[in-house]
Parts: C-alpha cells; sequence; structure tokens
C-alpha cells in the first residue's frame, strides 16, 4: 500500500484531469479563430416589469460559442480560458457593439427606452482603462443614450478596491452607463459597499428565488434586500424565476424586474425580436 501510494504521488495527472488540460488547450486555440470567423452568437433573456403585467422592458445579452465541430459552447466553459489568455478583451468588445447595434433597432421600432444589460468579468473590467470612453463614444455614433446599457458586475469585484473600483464604476456613472451588481447575494456582501458604490441594480441571485416559501429564509431575505435596496435608491431584478408562485412572492415583495425561464429562455435576436413585436400587438388591442 504504502508503495502504491508513493508511485500516485508522482501521479500528476488522472485521465480526467489530463482529458481537462486538453479540452482547454483546445479552446484556447479555437478561441481566436472563433473570433476571426465570427462563430459567437448572442443570445438575449427578457427582463420583464413585475408591475406591469410582466411587460419585456430590458434584456441580457448573454454570449454563445456555435463551435464548428464541437457544437453549441456556454459561456461558463470557455470565459475563464478567455480571461487566461485576453482574448476575453476582443470577446467583450465584440458582444458589447453587437448589443448595442441590436438595441438601437429595437429602441427605434418598438420601445425608445429598451435597455441592455452587459456582462463584465473582473479581469476584463481591470484590464480596459479607458473602457467607459470607449463605450460611450460607440453609443453616441448610434445616436443612442448612455444608459441604453447597463454593465452587470458580479459583488467580488467590489470588494478589493485595489485597482480603484470606484473610481473606474464612478467613470461609468458620469457618462450615464449604469451599473448592475449581478448574482447578488452569493459574495460576502459587505453592504456598506452599496452605499459606497454607484449602482442602479441589484441582481437577486437565482439560489434565492429558487427556494421561495411562505416563512422561508429565503423569502425572508429577498424581502429584505428589496426593503434595503429601495431605501438607497436601487432597483431589484430577481433572477431565476422558473415558477408563477416564485413571480408572485416577489412580485408582493415589491421586486421591480423579474428574469427566468418563467418568461423565456436566452435566445437568438430573431426570436427575440417576434416577441416584442407580439407585444406591442398585444398592447395595441388592450387599448
Ligand atoms: P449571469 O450573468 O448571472 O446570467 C444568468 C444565467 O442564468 C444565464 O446563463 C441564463 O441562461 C441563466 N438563467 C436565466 N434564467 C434562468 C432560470 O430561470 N433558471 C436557470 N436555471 N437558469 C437561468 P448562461 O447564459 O449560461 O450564462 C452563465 C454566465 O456566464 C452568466 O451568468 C455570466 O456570468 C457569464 N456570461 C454570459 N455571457 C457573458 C459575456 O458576454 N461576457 C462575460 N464576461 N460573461 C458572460
Ligand atoms: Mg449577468
Ligand atoms: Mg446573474
Ligand atoms: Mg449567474
Amino acid at each position: 500500500a504504502a508503495k502504491n501510494k508513493g508511485r500516485n504521488m508522482y501521479c500528476f495527472f488522472t485521465p480526467a484531469m489530463q482529458q481537462k488540460v486538453e479540452t482547454h488547450m483546445h479552446i484556447a486555440q479555437d478561441l481566436h479563430q472563433a473570433l476571426e470567423d465570427e462563430q459567437f452568437i448572442v443570445y438575449y433573456q427578457p427582463i420583464v416589469d413585475l408591475a406591469r403585467r410582466d411587460k419585456v422592458v430590458k434584456a441580457e445579452a448573454l454570449i454563445r460559442w456555435l463551435h464548428p465541430s464541437r457544437g453549441m459552447i456556454m459561456p461558463l466553459d470557455f470565459i475563464s480560458v478567455a480571461e487566461e489568455t485576453g482574448i476575453i478583451n476582443d470577446i467583450g468588445d465584440w458582444i458589447f457593439k453587437q448589443a448595442a447595434q441590436q438595441t438601437r433597432r429595437w429602441q427605434q421600432d418598438y420601445l425608445t427606452d429598451f435597455q441592455i444589460g452587459v456582462n463584465k468579468s473582473p479581469v476584463q473590467f481591470h484590464s480596459q482603462d479607458g473602457l467607459h470612453r470607449h463605450w460611450t463614444d460607440y453609443l453616441r455614433g448610434l445616436h443612442m443614450p448612455a444608459d441604453s446599457v447597463v454593465i452587470e458586475i458580479t459583488e467580488g469585484l467590489l470588494l478589493d478596491d485595489s485597482h480603484n473600483t470606484a473610481k473606474k464604476l464612478l467613470h461609468f456613472k458620469e457618462c450615464g452607463i449604469q451599473v448592475a451588481i449581478d448574482d447578488f447575494g452569493t459574495g460576502y456582501s459587505a453592504l456598506s459597499y452599496l452605499k459606497k458604490f454607484h449602482i442602479e441594480f441589484l441582481k437577486i441571485d437565482q439560489s434565492f428565488t429558487r427556494n421561495l416559501a411562505p416563512g422561508s429564509s429565503d423569502l425572508a431575505l429577498c424581502e429584505a434586500i428589496i426593503v434595503m435596496a429601495h431605501k438607497l435608491g436601487i432597483k431589484v431584478i430577481a433572477e431565476g424565476i422558473e415558477t408563477r408562485q416564485q413571480r408572485d412572492f416577489l412580485a408582493q415583495a415589491g421586486c421591480d424586474y423579474g428574469q427566468g425561464y418563467l418568461f423565456a429562455k436566452p435566445m437568438p435576436a430573431g426570436d427575440f425580436e417576434q416577441l416584442l413585436k407580439a407585444q406591442q400587438y398585444t398592447a395595441d388591442t388592450d387599448e
């Protein structure tokens, strides 16, 4: 047994690990080609106004990678690799521009104040210095207001201020680009930062919305977050709403917006447009 143990010490890679490392390497290599060949697709998931009969008023842009041989690859399977290789900045730039152009068209055709959420990982956020200027210039070029875009960042970014996060967020704010804290509640929520940073939205993580029931601690937490956020002038979006019951609990608690499979899954731009069209038609016939 001792011998076995000794041997194992030199066995750094199990086959599973080996497989993982290889996949990782392939992904890193393929990402450059993907960008060149435009293999990425932007999916859009509706965000609804809970106080206006679940009207679709915003969307979140979510990246997908249609790989020529591996098929559809989800963001969690390649974003971290893209961050390590640095190509995340180019990908982030691409998705921002795609989403902005699309949003412009939807603002013109359906909803003048339609807003789009774009995710920014901490690596991206810190490695691009003049991002706020670059983004506002681009939006101005499209003749759209800067507050058409909401940048979604995670809590972790706010905890460590060694990179001047507060200052960078203030730059976005001054330019008119809004900020949402994504996956709220999953990090080490130091509530003091909500006061320190200029934030327009909190997105309650789906781990809280999943188990909502009368008297549950998750419901108490959601209610408390909503009250606190509102007192600070922050609007709340609940993520991962899958059932009518969850939706009703959150609406009852005063939650402003909802996002989740109950309303719709993330979808290609064409399908999203059909949704906006149908909604406009219903609104017209209602009046
Ligand atoms: P996120 O920003 O928190 O996005 C929400 C995720 O929850 C999406 O997964 C969405 O499809 C999923 N979701 C929405 N409603 C429901 C629901 O009712 N039930 C369940 N079970 N899931 C729901 P997705 O698209 O796989 O994205 C995962 C994460 O990848 C995102 O989490 C975000 O952190 C990251 N990501 C996506 N697109 C980008 C991007 O363009 N740039 C960066 N940096 N990260 C991105
Ligand atoms: Mg997000
Ligand atoms: Mg989220
Ligand atoms: Mg998430």
